[in-house]
């Protein structure tokens, strides 16, 4: 049992449909009672340590303790792509992020790739992800075992197509079909390892690989996960390959793969008949503000998805984003937003952001009976973020007036560097040594 000493701030309900200000909880000076994985106890550190005189503390008061954030899409195979900027989204594939999938076709390639990327997951304080895979199962092996070994909460699958993309990254429905049966079989459910079927986009798959998605994704309770309305020539190609298909979501709804564990990656165009099944499907968007920055693939229509009650969360989709972070993406959304203006643009405060990063993607994934909140009965999934003495974030964090307020300050100018420590079931996966003795790092002048 371990009690953890901190500034505690999570989100505990939708502040999309609630008072922001009601979903959001923040105690200075609390402790988390952590009990084989599992917070056991929430509350003022004084009366908690009184009824634990004796358990191990951590102490981290220093910084600020949040639920581990959630990316609900992000490339595997793509962590050495990140970074190539100019080139809208076909081309981009076509000259940066297929070349480099490709090399994954060799095993040891896939595991130096896999390590690189659940390192970049971790150190950014994501300790839940839905991960777009590699083309080849060896590869998709390769991240479960990682993954497994690693202990983050990842969600995968092997990424099918069948057209439309260099020879060597296709696949047959027939192979298709028997690589994910396998996978799934191996390691769906297996600790925090879990199978999402993954179509890269219909623009790549036929009616016969999208018939494939649908029985694996019948075959056990797993995800399903795939890309819609990211650019204009995307779309335009789509509906060129499916002329009997009403829109883009068609393509995926006709076969039964828009339900309500699907996440769709970007949407930045869709229409209003979309919008409407994918709020009656319970189906949630991955938004992506980086990625559609770099790409100029457009503005997210945040306000149209809330008024069809479309669920919303945050992918970093590295590598067309521009990393790991969740707390760049939160801002970039924030700014999206803005830009779009007063009558289209939907405003965003910190609550949001930090719901998007953390409790939405935990909901987007099926995971929120477990993690999303740092509340009790949840596993002990969390990242603190402490950002060095005297830097601008510890400055402007040391004269926030209140929570809300620090919180904003973190997604303006946290980054990677400040990320301390990041836990999931209680292991320690990332960061200093927070044990006992815990004095080098306590700094209680700090005001959050
Ligand atoms: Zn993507």
């Amino acid at each position: 049992m371990t009690l953890y000493r901190a500034t505690v701030i999570d989100v505990v309900g939708d502040p999309f449909v609630e008072d922001p200000g009601s979903v959001l909880r923040a105690d200075a000076d609390s402790a988390l009672v952590v009990q084989d994985g599992v917070i056991v106890a929430r509350g003022a550190y004084g009366a908690l340590r009184a009824d634990h005189p004796d358990e191990a503390v951590a102490d981290l008061r220093a910084g600020v303790l949040l639920p581990g954030f959630v990316d609900t899409h992000v490339h595997f195979p793509q962590v050495r792509a990140i970074g190539a900027l100019g080139m809208p989204l076909l081309d981009w594939l076509d000259r940066c992020a297929l070349p480099e999938e490709a090399r994954l076709a060799d095993r040891g390639y896939a595991e130096l790739v896999a390590g690189e990327f659940l390192h970049g997951l971790v150190s950014a304080g994501t300790t839940s992800a839905l991960v777009f895979g590699s083309h080849f199962a060896t590869a998709v092996d390769a991240l479960f075992v990682a993954a497994a070994r690693s202990g983050l909460r990842i969600t995968a699958g092997q990424v099918l197509s069948d057209r439309a993309l260099p020879p060597g990254l296709l696949t047959t429905p027939e192979q298709g079909l028997a690589d994910g049966l396998a996978l799934i079989d191996r390691w769906h459910g297996r600790g925090n390892v879990r199978y999402a079927v993954t179509p890269r986009f219909s623009l790549s798959t036929s009616e016969q690989m999208l018939d494939v998605c649908a029985e694996l994704l019948g075959t056990e309770e797993v995800r399903f996960t795939s890309h819609i309305n990211e650019n204009g020539a995307e779309i335009d190609q789509v509906a060129a390959y499916f002329p009997a298909r009403r829109h883009y979501l068609d393509t995926y709804h006709h076969h039964g793969l828009v339900i309500d564990r699907s996440v769709l990656a970007h949407n930045v165009h869709p229409t209003e008949p979309e919008l409407e099944v994918m709020g009656q499907t319970g189906s949630w968007v991955a938004h992506c503000p980086t990625s559609n920055a770099a790409l100029g693939s457009g503005l997210f229509p945040f306000r149209r998805h809330l008024q069809h009650r479309v669920g919303v969360a945050l992918g970093s989709d590295v590598g067309a984003g521009t990393g790991f972070s969740l707390l760049k993406e939160g801002l970039q959304a924030y700014f999206t937003q803005q830009q779009l203006g007063a009558a289209e643009g939907l405003p965003l405060g910190p609550v949001h952001l930090l719901y998007l990063a953390t409790r939405a993607g935990a909901e987007a994934l099926g995971l929120d009976d477990r993690v999303g909140d740092l509340g009790v009965g949840r596993q002990f999934d969390a990242v603190w973020i402490n950002p060095p003495q005297g830097s601008t974030l510890d400055v402007v964090l040391r004269h926030a007036v209140d929570a809300g307020a620090a919180l904003a300050k973190l997604f303006a100018l946290g980054t990677t560097a400040d990320v301390a420590g990041v836990w999931v079931d209680d292991r320690q996966l990332y960061g200093t040594a927070v044990q006992p003795p815990p004095s080098r790092y306590s700094r209680p002048d700090k005001v959050a």
